[in-house]
């Protein structure tokens, strides 16, 4: 919807809405959250009124799984009623048959990354926009972390990117479903395949995601899942890690404890890790969690599609790209400005829509990944990078470069989407969008 040189968007739409008051095609209600109208940050009406219900996250379901816990004579994870529990339901939810419970998101996926045989000096591709527990265990296994753009506006891998940057070297590919918005894992999977690579999905933000209808995280071999206070179901701190492929899943349980094979009780270390474990308290919790999931899967992309949609004419913006057969359960909501469609900046953007009563913030994370201090210099273990220092790799994070992941935290606004907002709720956010959007556009 460009406009054209002589009348402009905004123009347009100040005589269109002023046309259909006019005419009372509008309610007043309607008029006054108009796009043209003027901005709460000038001094004019707020668009979102309504105050938001309560967020509830736990209740009676968690109670009762906690009265049964403390019931028990052992805490302790190995067979132990609760993990039994969390895991037989993980498994409606993803049918994978090896599970192993564990401390965290960034435990699960460092579980995955030993139990895949990621070697010193061995690459691991991956996203730079992501939380920093996607490389800690790829860095713990003294392997390497490559980087590779992401989509304009799915902010996920972009396939042929990742195919660039495949070496000799390279032995896993460790996709991010940001957001929860399913990276495109048919595309990745067939690149695996074709240059013989494990697929671990780092799926800590997708909890209810579906990649064309698959449970998130049963397209790759390993899926890793994080049960932190922030993701959509929690137990404050946790994670679990799963693979229906003999050659990992046997070793996702030894791995997450010292090294230890619970199964056949060998006495005799052939292998060791570090300790991983998740106690009984953490999985009862846990286990309710996951009796709510597809509710708040359900609601979240619902409400996340509703806004893409109500904002798909806005000008000046971009809003998240998902692929219509996925389901996406938004994490959050990231739409990007066009700084070349606004006269104004983002942080200008972000604070009119805040003073609008719109819960938005100004990108993601600071920088991406190979951004931070510690890749620039380095400097992973005391300061130093022995896998560099021996020659085991030549990577240089001073010298990468993804233009895209770049420009997608330059430009990124996050809207909070939750499964407790009504419909007409969010329809007010994206009227706040719209109206902002097009005060600024040019
Ligand atoms: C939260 C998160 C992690 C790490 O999970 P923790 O449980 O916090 O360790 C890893 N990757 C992504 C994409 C996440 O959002």
């Amino acid at each position: 919807m460009k406009p054209n040189s002589h009348f402009s968007r905004r123009d347009f739409l100040a005589a269109s809405s002023a046309a259909l008051v006019a005419a009372n095609l509008l309610s007043p209600e309607e008029s006054a959250a108009a796009p043209t109208s003027k901005l709460a940050l000038h001094g004019g009406e707020k668009t979102v009124r309504e105050p938001l219900p309560p967020f509830v996250r736990w209740g009676e379901p968690e109670r009762a799984q906690l009265e049964a816990m403390l019931g028990q004579d052992s805490l302790f994870y190995w067979q132990g009623p609760q993990t039994t529990l969390f895991i037989e339901r993980f498994r409606e939810i993803c049918p994978l048959e090896h599970v192993m419970t564990c401390s965290s998101g960034t435990a699960a996926l460092h579980i995955a990354v030993a139990a895949a045989g990621v070697e010193p000096g061995d690459e691991v591709i991956t996203s730079p926009i992501t939380d920093i527990g996607t490389v800690i265990g790829v860095l713990y296994q003294q392997a390497v972390p490559v980087f590779a753009d992401l989509g304009r506006n799915t902010y996920n891998l972009d396939p042929a990117d990742v195919e660039r940057r495949i070496t000799p070297k390279t032995k896993a590919i460790i996709p991010v479903h940001l957001c929860g918005n399913p990276c495109d894992m048919q595309a990745l999977r067939a690149i695996a395949d074709k240059h013989g690579l494990i697929l671990i999905e780092d799926c800590c933000q997708a909890w209810g995601a579906r990649d064309r209808g698959r449970p998130i995280g049963t397209s790759g071999h390993i899926a890793c899942f994080s049960l932190q206070n922030s993701k959509h179901v929690t137990c404050g701190d946790g994670g679990v890690v799963a693979s229906s492929d003999e050659r990992f899943g046997p070793l996702l349980q030894r791995f997450g404890d010292k090294g230890l094979d619970r199964l056949t009780r060998g006495g005799l270390f052939e292998s060791f890790a570090t300790n991983y474990r998740m106690s009984e308290p953490q999985a009862a919790v846990a286990a309710a969690q996951l009796s709510r999931l597809e509710d708040i899967a359900t609601r979240r992309a619902r409400l996340g599609n509703l806004l893409s949609e109500a904002i798909a004419d806005a000008a000046g913006i971009e809003p998240h790209e998902v692929h219509p057969d996925d389901r996406c359960v938004y994490w959050f909501y990231m739409l990007r400005v066009r700084p070349e469609g606004l006269r104004c900046d983002r942080a200008e953007f972000v604070k009119a829509l805040a003073a609008e009563g719109v819960p938005a913030s100004a990108g993601y994370i600071p920088v991406p990944l190979y951004g931070n201090p510690v890749f620039q210099k380095h400097g992973f273990f005391a300061g130093r990078w022995p896998v560099k220092e021996h020659d085991l790799t030549s990577m240089d994070y001073t010298q990468v470069s993804c233009p895209e992941a770049e420009a997608i935290l330059d430009t990124g606004v996050r809207v909070v989407v939750r499964e407790h907002m009504s419909e007409k709720y969010v329809r007010s956010l994206a009227e706040a969008v719209c109206k902002v959007a097009g005060h600024y556009a040019t």
